[in-house]
């Protein structure tokens, strides 16, 4: 097992179906020795996910916790086929990583090239810094075109541990991404999706799966957090802001 150390996509109580606390999963990052996880809740659009105003805030939850640091973040629902989501743009200086996805409350399958092009319309919005599960066998999808898409705006895939178990049928449509990113060299981001403290920093099937394909450490984000913090910090993004510049006057 590679030493992964940092988790790219979690989930708290807030999204309404996950069910610990964030100091929670600090907790079990930490006691697993992880260096850094990034909270992205989901949007806004989900059914019983937070508010705009959860996002705006969260410049008041400090950027490390028990030596471990948190990118405060939003996994974004793709809307239509042009591939809008719903991230609250009114607080985009407040989120610091944003991934985008196709969910099924939000997005029916429709055929494959207007699943294709909805994802297409993510990739290319540079506010959106990685695609998350598109092994979802769910959504029929063009990926030659996704990845192509992908390496020219430099947005990154992620495989999602999770889809390993939740989303059946995902792992030979994941097998296949890892290759072809492989070999477009893409530089790909593991999150374990966990919904449960205990699931967080855990990718084992994901890291069979890199073994299978030979995939280079060079491309694997999580193996050093400097490797995402230059990739944000390269688009411009600022992190980790103090908090006592938090959110105040937003409600003054
Ligand atoms: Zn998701
Ligand atoms: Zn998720």
């Amino acid at each position: 097992m590679r030493n992964y150390v940092l988790d790219a996509h979690t989930h708290t109580l807030a999204c309404g179906h996950a069910y610990n606390t964030l100091l929670e999963l600090i907790e079990a990052a930490s006691q697993k020795n992880l260096e850094m996880i990034c909270l992205t809740e989901h949007a806004p659009e989900l059914p019983g996910a937070p508010n705009a105003l959860f996002f705006a805030n969260y410049r008041v939850i400090p950027g490390k916790i028990k030596n471990v640091k948190l990118l405060k973040g939003i996994e974004s629902n793709i809307m239509d086929v042009d591939g809008n989501t719903d991230i609250p743009m009114n607080y985009l200086d407040c989120i610091e990583i944003r991934s985008a996805s196709l969910h099924t409350p939000t997005f029916k399958p429709l055929s494959k090239n207007e699943n294709t092009s909805a994802v297409l319309g993510a990739i290319e919005n540079p506010e959106i810094d990685f695609i998350c599960h598109l092994g979802n066998p769910n959504y029929e999808l063009d990926y030659e075109a996704i990845l192509q898409q992908a390496k020219k705006d430099n947005t990154l895939i992620e495989i999602n541990n999770a889809s390993f178990f939740v989303r059946k049928g995902s792992k030979p449509n994941c097998s296949w991404i890892a290759n072809r990113c492989k070999e477009l060299e893409i530089p790909i981001i593991i999150g374990s999706d966990t919904h449960f403290a205990s699931d967080i920093g855990d990718f084992p099937y994901v890291d069979q799966l890199l073994n299978d394909v030979s995939f280079p450490d060079e491309l694997i984000i999580n193996l050093e957090t400097k490797r995402l913090i230059d990739y944000l910090e390269g688009k411009g993004r600022k992190l980790f802001a103090d908090p006592r510049d938090a959110a105040r006057e937003l409600f003054s």
